[in-house]
């Protein structure tokens, strides 16, 4: 089986770090990858204001001809070690999938490989970012009304981008489909998460489509666990449903993290 990562962040972010490609790439030959994808946070639909404080959540619009061709001489360069993909994190952003989907009919072709992930929620008349803080996750729950309806939200959001028409560009990988969970130990799931979640891999399997195994979560404080969690992972197993590992890596000694671990959570 292909050693891949793919799901790796790059210097366009404006809130990873300023770590060139070439030591992402280093670090993916390093730990003895086959082949990696890029997937920076594509530029937000337009007319969608970024509700972040720093609005630094995805990269800028205008860099992304360069972010493109930067990819092509990198894959060039390092083509006898090893694959690159070109991809992008995809926000789904309720209310926007028609300015979601000119973005990708416009700019689609130039990807190999992408993922569709889900962090903004809306509440009220304002959209919140879900992973920010914690002290925004509190903040949509108390907008919400319980964590239980931030749950049903989430999921049903969730459920929503899977079901999108976005063109024949849509990416077809959920990313990080247990996000809700990233402060589980601040805020523990409430107990009809487990079915929610489990009407995402309905919509999942219906499509067809394959799952961000994603190891970000296990580096964060106030979560611990991968995304899917594990008990979905191996509901999804069960089921059939493909996993794409992705590290989330936004500095690149984080490519591959836990990658040695991930049989260990099939289990
Ligand atoms: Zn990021
Ligand atoms: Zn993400």
């Amino acid at each position: 089986m292909l050693k891949r990562d793919a799901h790796i962040h790059t210097p366009y972010c404006p809130h990873g770090s300023q770590d060139p490609l070439e030591a992402y790439v280093e670090e993916a030959i390093k730990k003895g990858f086959d082949c990696i994808t890029f997937t920076e946070h594509a530029p937000l639909p337009e007319g969608f204001k970024d509700p972040v404080p720093q609005k630094d959540s995805s990269m800028d619009l205008d860099k992304l001809e360069s972010y493109f061709h930067e990819l092509n001489t990198l894959k060039k360069s390092y083509a006898s070690d090893l694959a690159i993909y070109t991809g992008l994190e995809v926000d789904f952003i309720r209310g926007y999938e028609q300015e979601t989907k000119d973005f990708l009919d416009r700019y689609g072709s130039n990807l190999d490989d992408s993922i569709l992930s889900l962090h903004f929620l809306k509440a009220d008349d304002s959209y919140i970012c879900l992973d920010y803080s914690e002290e925004s996750f509190q903040q949509l729950i108390h907008l919400k009304g319980s964590i239980h309806a931030l749950y049903e939200s989430y999921t049903n959001d969730l459920i929503a981008s899977i079901q999108a028409e976005l063109g024949p560009h849509k990416p077809t990988r959920i990313g990080h489909m247990t996000l809700a969970r990233k402060f589980q130990e601040a805020f523990p799931a409430p107990k009809e998460a487990e079915a929610l979640f489990e009407t995402v891999l309905d919509a999942v399997e219906n499509k067809g489509y394959t799952l961000d195994l994603n190891t970000a979560g296990l580096r964060k404080l106030k979560c611990h666990e991968t995304y899917p969690n594990q008990s979905l992972l191996q509901k999804a197993y069960q089921r059939g449903i493909p996993f794409v590992y992705g590290s989330d890596a936004h500095v690149a000694k984080d490519v591959g993290a836990h990658y040695d671990d991930i049989h260990t959570f099939l289990k």
